[in-house]
């Protein structure tokens, strides 16, 4: 209900807001009503007004700033009448291209649509590459990150992939950094894993080095995102690293840290140091040795490790393979969107406030990648937003000023989505 705005097939292609206002944003100002305001501080009841991609003024509904007249006629007023509005969710670790391909050419997985992001709360993905750095490169992408910014979600990327020497498109790693606009960091660098190209400590050094002058430069994270596998070195290669280079902490940033007890604890250890640590919410069995990552992050939060260095991303698009003994694929499951908002729930359940958990899916990535306008209900904020419905499901999504999704349907699509 009173949704009047026109349909905007191709919103602006480029991720800044800037350009989002040159781009069709400013046609229509949005005015939401009775939400309840997870900034992630709980605000309690607030209404925002929203033009140009971003939130343009929050406040009390009574304190409604008046509008020109021009602008007052084309004003659309929604009525969340209550319910939860936290910042879009951020999910730093997303197989755009769609991953796979570790047990034959028929598992490469296809590429995400857009409502497989819109419909679970994400507003935000930042692409990369895994394992298969051969058949998907990084013109490939660069190319699914672009196609989804034309479909007006905000689309980042890594240079690089699993693998030294780094699939590039400039012939260097640097390069691809400083002239690539879209690509933040270096990732997803495979270690301790029987996936990895096994690269020896200079060369993570020499990669972290790169990124970090690559963030110096552009203003970019620059951080050299750490795949890490089951194998037994763990994170030793990142402890040394702090003890023998000059490279802040902040630059080592490893994920799926939950997939064993033991890496977990290690990576809490480094979040002490100041490291960024990922938590991967893949399902968890019974009597597995890892933990989910709702339970991941109540444990890191409950050890008191700084609050603001934790991270969780879903792995969508990824293969999710479990291996036998000879390092073949015995069973495999594909990473989705929706993890994020099913951990929120099961946090939920267990007690913790929203405003604890939200920001380690918001504000945390955020910060960590550089993203000054993103993670956060503000004003001057980007105006990505998701209304949670009663069941913690994603109710109404917005991103950068613009409606995807309404009373939990899309009313978005991407180009080759079944309307
Ligand atoms: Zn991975």
């Amino acid at each position: 209900p009173g949704n009047r705005r026109p349909f905007h097939p191709r919103p602006g292609s480029c991720g800044y807001s800037d350009c989002a206002a040159a781009s069709g944003n400013l046609r229509g100002v949005l005015l939401l009503r009775n939400a309840d305001v997870f900034s992630p501080r709980a605000l309690g009841l607030q209404s925002l007004l929203i033009g140009g991609g971003t939130v343009l003024w929050m406040g009390s509904g009574r304190d409604l700033p008046a509008l020109p007249a021009a602008l007052a006629a084309g004003v659309t007023e929604i009525d969340l009448a209550g319910l939860r509005l936290i910042p879009g969710l951020i999910d730093g670790h997303v197989h755009v291209t769609g991953g796979g391909g570790e047990a034959g050419f028929k598992t490469r997985v296809p590429a995400v649509a857009l409502t497989r992001f819109t419909l679970a709360g994400v507003t935000t993905v930042v692409g990369l590459l895994g394992t298969d750095d051969v058949t998907r490169g990084p013109r490939d992408l660069l190319a699914q990150i672009y196609a989804l910014r034309e479909e007006g979600l905000n689309a980042f990327g890594y240079a690089g992939g699993y693998h030294v020497p780094l699939a590039t498109l400039t012939g260097s790693v640097r390069g691809d950094l400083v002239l690539l606009e879209p690509l933040l960091g270096i990732g997803e660098l495979a270690i301790s894993d029987h996936r990895s190209s096994q690269p020896t400590f200079d060369e993570i050094l020499r990669l972290a080095a790169d990124a970090h002058v690559s963030g110096l430069m552009t203003g970019k994270a620059g951080v050299l995102h750490l795949h890490l596998g089951d194998g037994s070195r763990g994170l030793d290669f990142v402890r040394r690293a702090l003890s023998e280079s000059e490279i802040p902490a902040r630059v080592f940033n490893p994920t799926h840290v939950n997939r064993s007890k033991a890496l977990f604890d290690e990576a809490v250890a480094l979040a002490g140091n100041g490291c960024y640590i990922d938590l991967t919410a893949f399902p968890v069995e019974d009597g597995e040795d890892a933990w989910s990552a709702a339970e991941g992050l109540q444990r890191y939060l409950a050890s008191g490790a700084p609050a603001d260095r934790v991270t969780i991303s879903s792995d969508a698009g990824g293969c999710l393979p479990c291996f036998d003994a000879e390092g073949r694929v015995s069973s495999m499951n594909v990473g989705h969107s929706g993890a994020l908002l099913e951990t929120l729930r099961a946090l939920a359940d267990g007690g913790m406030p929203l405003e604890t958990a939200l920001p380690a899916f918001t504000a945390n990535p955020a910060r960590l990648l550089r993203l000054a306008r993103k993670g956060r209900v503000e004003a001057g904020a980007d105006a990505d937003l998701v209304a949670l419905d009663a069941t913690g499901g994603a109710h109404t999504v917005i991103i950068r000023g613009e409606i995807h999704v309404r009373e939990g349907r899309a009313v978005r699509r991407g180009t080759f989505e079944n309307r």
